[in-house]
């Protein structure tokens, strides 16, 4: 539970050009938004995707750092804007521990990254200081903000009653308003704040061990940073094809499928994509897809019976994911329920993440699960259009008219 000193959501007034950052999962992109205000109020934007290598993911900070200042420069040079010293959000999805808002200490690295020298530090500072050693052009850092702040931003420029951001891509997490009483680590106890629950992390603990299986212990000993972010392996897309997998050797050493024989291919680590899951779920009755991916893993004389029992295993992997993550959701909205003594809520939950957006079931199973376990309150979900690039333009926008509004 993160405080992220996002007090205020858009107001429609925001203007002007932003640049963003967003780094945190698959993808490294850099944004240039536009916010315009009054009868032609819209948000413009202009990114570029940056790939970052597996040897920087996980060198020297410093390493990454340059990288990243590379990247701005070029995104600079392409938009032909060198030399502009535009205000800059952030978008950095990883636990930080914040005082203010451009500032993010870095408790410590998920989702594969591992560079040196980073947690620990403020990942502002580190930025600057890239920055600086690059002597080329210069940033006002205004705000470092987590992926589902932005996404909750971004919904709530379109609809007031989003209060909560939600990602389901590489990895989990999810923000919420809560009431400044109820934030301890706050001065203050008027108004709210916008908390980063970091709720891949729950777990961690033993929370989930009830429900753990051996193919979830498996995919955790095996993982970058083993017995950390276990409710996140139950559900994101880093980790659902790595946990059919290891179904699939299993029932394999059993002899339940493909007559008891491995391929080569079937023991390689993140061989079986999360992307497969979606596919073979929009398989009909053909089964044509399960066919070619089994293929493509090697499998080459697999039955009818294994495409059928592949896709069952793929069903209940991914069905478990979305009620698991509808529960912890259904726990928020009621908690802000009861924060404000209402008989019923009615809520909007911004939601990002490729997960979530291109499986098959993934959020009719999550909305039948909020229904169940929430029915006090009524939920919607709102896809946003990138809600970290926009989000984090948004909340630099905000915190610059605030700031504005303090000079006059
Ligand atoms: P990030 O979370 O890194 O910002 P995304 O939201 O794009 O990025 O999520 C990327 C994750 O989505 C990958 O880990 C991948 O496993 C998963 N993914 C990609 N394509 C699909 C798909 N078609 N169906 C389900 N999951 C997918
Ligand atoms: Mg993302």
């Amino acid at each position: 539970m993160l405080p992220t000193f996002v007090r205020a959501t858009p107001d429609g007034t925001e203007r002007g050009d932003f640049l963003a950052l967003d780094l945190g999962g698959t993808n490294f992109r850099v944004l240039l938004v536009r916010v315009r205000n009054g009868k032609r109020r819209s948000v413009e934007m202009h990114n570029k995707i940056y790939s970052i290598p597996q040897d920087v993911m996980q060198g020297t900070g410093d390493e990454l750092f340059d990288h990243i200042v590379h990247c701005i420069g070029d995104f600079l040079e392409y938009m032909g804007m060198k030399g502009a010293s535009l205000p800059l959000g952030f978008t950095f999805s990883f636990p930080c521990h914040q005082k203010k808002l451009d500032q993010g200490i870095l408790l410590k690295w998920t989702k594969g990254f591992k560079a040196t020298g980073c947690e620990g530090e403020d990942v502002v500072q580190l930025l600057k200081d890239a920055i600086h050693r690059q002597e080329e052009f210069d940033l006002d850092v205004v705000a470092v903000v987590n992926d589902t702040v932005g996404t909750m931003m971004t919904c709530g420029y379109e609809d007031p009653q989003c209060e909560v951001g939600l990602i389901v891509g590489t990895g989990t997490n999810a923000c919420y308003m809560e009431e400044m009483e109820n934030v301890e680590l706050v001065e203050g106890d008027e108004g709210r704040m916008c908390v980063n629950m970091e709720w891949g992390a729950f777990g961690d603990t033993g929370e989930l061990d009830d429900f753990c299986t051996d193919f979830d212990h498996a995919v955790d000993n095996n993982s970058a940073n083993p017995s950390k972010q276990r409710y996140e392996k139950m559900i994101s897309g880093m980790y659902l094809g790595e946990i059919v997998r290891n179904v699939l050797l299993d029932f394999t050493s059993k002899g339940l499928l493909f007559r008891g024989r491995l391929s080569e291919r079937l023991k390689t680590r993140g061989i079986f994509e999360t992307r497969f899951l979606s596919q073979i779920e929009s398989d009909r009755l053909a089964l044509r897809q399960v066919r070619s991916i089994l293929q493509h893993l090697g499998l080459t004389s697999s039955t009818c019976d294994d495409s059928i029992l592949v896709k069952e295993v793929c069903t209940v992997v991914a069905r478990r994911a979305a009620q698991l993550c509808g529960a912890g959701l259904a726990a928020v909205v009621d908690k802000i329920r009861e924060n404000r003594s209402l008989p019923q809520l009615s809520i909007t939950v911004g939601v990002d993440g490729t997960l979530y957006k291109l499986h098959p079931h993934f959020s009719s199973v999550m909305r039948e699960t909020l229904r169940d376990l929430a029915p006090q309150c009524d939920v919607t979900l709102l896809q946003s259009e990138d809600g970290s690039g926009k989000g984090a333009a948004l909340i630099t926008a905000v915190a610059c008219r605030i700031r504005e509004a303090g000079q006059h």
